[in-house]
């Protein structure tokens, strides 16, 4: 073969042996991920800003976030540093996380080998499954399950084994979970506070899983970025802190979930030192860093007094209050939510004969003029995945939020 082609520099021309019969177009790029459809989150944001829709759909407020921490962040920026911070993260923040630990869980945690900041929840995650997945191991995953879990599992080699919660309650059935678990189980993936549903894990379910942890000797990666956004009544406990887990639980945090601030991108983990620095291998290769002023900016935010983490978790109660009505006086069927930014809707009464939940979200952005998140993408099979449900965000201004349900009562109502 003569290749010909013409550089900044002029013509060229090379000759190469035929490697091949007949090349005909580029290899195909990983197919784990380019198989993969671009994100819901994406999907229903473009439709909602396409249609000038009251965005109900990707989760986040509507709000800038705190003042003090804005200006923080600003004055750590002016005053440095701006390179590389240390691959584990700033001192102040593993510090303050490491207090935070102790503090909301009565965990003891070396800041300097048990805790690593990363670049939000989702590398944590990302580090934590590339850092412990071999290929050929199993993945239990409890749907519906977060979008970037899987991906990256199987991208690992790894086979993921789902168990479903079961609606209305989501509740979890003990016989399903266990059947999920063998010999090959590397790790369970739980995400409590849950997203899309809202479900905050109970004591007893949370010591069930520990427990087949402990008996398949397996890791638990804990996605807890909803930590501290749970409702009255209701507990969010660390799987973490049961027997036997604490070697071999990875916990995750998010500070834009704390402190709605979710473009800065700020995450952290706690696990025993060994497991820890199985996944810093990892991180060092994904990001290595986070900006140092949002680190700092964020270390502050953790050592907030007790009253504003608690009028966090009520202010977005009131607003879970008040979507819950408007909806249910609509007509929606509003399943129970205990924590998260989400509430989830049975679309029965309003969806048309053979319309799947995500044509629901479209017509309802498209027409009501208020997008919402299908929950079928959410499992992994789609033929036998419910249609029925959708995800509602609730992490908005009052205002907002009754407009949104005027739009939905109006548009059902015609
Ligand atoms: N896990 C869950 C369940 C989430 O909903 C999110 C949402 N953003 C993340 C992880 C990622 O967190 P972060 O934005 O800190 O990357
Ligand atoms: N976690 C957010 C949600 O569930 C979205 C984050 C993203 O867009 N990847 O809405």
């Amino acid at each position: 073969m003569f290749c010909l082609g013409i550089a900044r520099h002029g013509l060229y021309g090379i000759y190469l042996e035929p490697i091949d019969n007949e090349v005909t177009s580029l290899k195909s790029p990983n197919t784990i991920f380019s198989s993969q459809p671009t994100t819901i989150f994406t999907v229903m944001s473009a439709l909602a800003t396409e249609h000038q829709a009251i965005n109900l759909g990707q989760g986040f407020p509507d709000g800038e976030g705190p003042e003090d921490l804005r200006a923080a962040a600003a004055r750590y920026t002016l005053q440095g540093p701006n390179q590389y911070p240390p691959m584990g993260g700033m001192p102040a923040l593993r510090q303050a996380w490491a207090e935070h630990e102790k503090r909301f869980y009565d965990l003891d945690v070396a800041w300097q080998t048990e805790t690593l900041v990363t670049s939000g929840g989702t590398e944590a995650l990302t580090a934590a499954f590339m850092g412990l997945i071999n290929p050929g191991d199993e993945a239990v995953l409890i749907e519906p399950v977060y979008d970037s879990y899987r991906p990256v599992i199987e991208a690992m080699g790894g086979v993921c084994k789902t168990v479903r919660l079961h609606p209305p309650l989501w509740s979890l059935d003990e016989g399903e979970l266990r059947a999920a678990f063998s010999k090959k189980t590397k790790l369970i993936a739980v995400n409590s506070p849950m997203n899309p549903i809202g479900k905050v894990f109970t004591r007893e379910e949370l010591a069930l899983i520990a427990a087949l942890c402990v008996a398949y000797d397996c890791y638990a990666v804990c996605d807890e970025v909803y930590e501290h956004l749970v409702f009255s009544g209701v507990q969010h406990i660390p799987l973490i802190t049961f027997p036997g887990m604490e070697e071999r639980t990875v916990k995750i945090g998010s500070a834009g979930k704390s402190f709605s601030l979710t473009g800065w991108k700020v995450g952290y983990i706690t696990a025993a030192a060994e497991l820890l620095a199985a996944v810093a291998k990892v991180h060092q290769f994904l990001t290595f860093t986070t900006p140092p002023n949002l680190q700092l900016a964020v270390a502050d935010g953790l050592r907030k007094d007790d009253a504003y983490y608690e009028e966090l978790a009520s202010d977005l109660e009131a607003r879970r209050d008040q979507l819950t009505g408007g909806l249910a006086a609509i007509g929606f069927d509003v399943l129970p939510c205990d924590g998260t930014y989400f509430l989830t809707a049975d679309i029965a009464a309003f969806a048309r004969a053979g319309e799947s939940d995500l044509d629901f979200c479209k017509r309802i952005t498209r027409d009501a003029g208020v997008a919402a998140i299908p929950l079928s993408p959410f499992y992994g099979d789609p033929d036998t995945a419910p249609h029925n449900f959708i995800r509602f965000c609730f992490c908005k201004e009052e205002g907002v939020l009754a407009e949104a349900v005027e739009r939905l009562k109006a548009y059902t109502k015609g």
